[in-house]
């Protein structure tokens, strides 16, 4: 069994290049920010006030949440509903990272996660991934890229999917937003665990990326 911890603020291209390994290695291959939408989706729907900490725990009762493959497609389901398509809007986004802060939504999604890569092979990317959820993973790295670059990647992944074009400073500013409470909240916070790999993704295509890594994965495995 092999399991890859991968970190990163978002934008940097962690995903893809997680999925990229995954497919590459032919394991399964977990994004466990979709499970942090789909608890935002929720409090979003439910109008859970992020300053009530008592609607929090109750509500956190009352989610359920699975993950299944769906033709190697990992399909997020709340209460379930397959939610996969509407957790990528600004709100939820917002959304995430804000409900990401609380004890009560980390324990939960902790379990669901452990659980899942105790069981197969496993390329798991996130937050805290490489710090907490899986400490001992044999391999972690850490993705990274410049604000400006995340942020037009950002404008051309709408662009591509046919969205309005949006505002360059008003993306930027959500992603230091978002990077502000990501890296220095006090529950498992992002950041650079001494024994990951740092790769900074700024001017290199996913291909590149994905390539060294699965090199250096092979060079060491056994
Ligand atoms: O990775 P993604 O941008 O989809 O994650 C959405 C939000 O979920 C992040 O901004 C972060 O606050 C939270 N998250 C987290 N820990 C993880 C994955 C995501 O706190 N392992």
């Amino acid at each position: 069994m092999i399991t890859i911890a991968i970190d990163g603020p978002c934008g940097s291209g962690k995903s893809t290049v997680s999925e990229g390994i995954a497919k590459k290695l032919g394991i399964l291959y977990l994004n466990t920010g979709a499970i942090y939408r789909a608890i935002a989706l929720y409090m979003l729907r439910n109008n859970i006030n992020s300053n009530n900490i008592n609607s929090i725990t109750d509500a956190m009762d009352k989610i359920n949440i699975e993950i299944k493959y769906l033709n190697n497609e990992q399909h997020t389901f709340l209460n379930g509903e397959d939610v996969s398509k509407q957790l990528y809007s600004m709100e939820v986004s917002d959304a995430s990272s804000v409900f990401a802060q609380f004890k009560e939504v980390r324990d939960k999604i902790l379990h669901i996660q452990r659980n899942l890569a105790k069981v197969q092979s496993i390329v798991m990317e996130g937050r805290d991934i490489t710090s907490h959820v899986l400490p001992d993973a044999k391999f972690k790295f850490y993705i990274d890229a410049s604000p400006e670059i995340r942020a037009q990647r950002r404008i051309n992944d709408e662009k591509i999917i046919g969205k309005p074009q949006l505002c360059f400073e008003k993306v930027l500013a959500d992603i230091f937003e978002r990077d502000e409470r990501d890296k220095n909240r006090t529950i498992s916070p992002l950041i650079l665990v001494e024994d990951a790999i740092y790769i900074n993704t700024d001017n290199r295509n996913v291909e590149d990326v994905v390539n060294d890594i699965y090199k250096l994965i092979k060079s060491k495995k056994d």
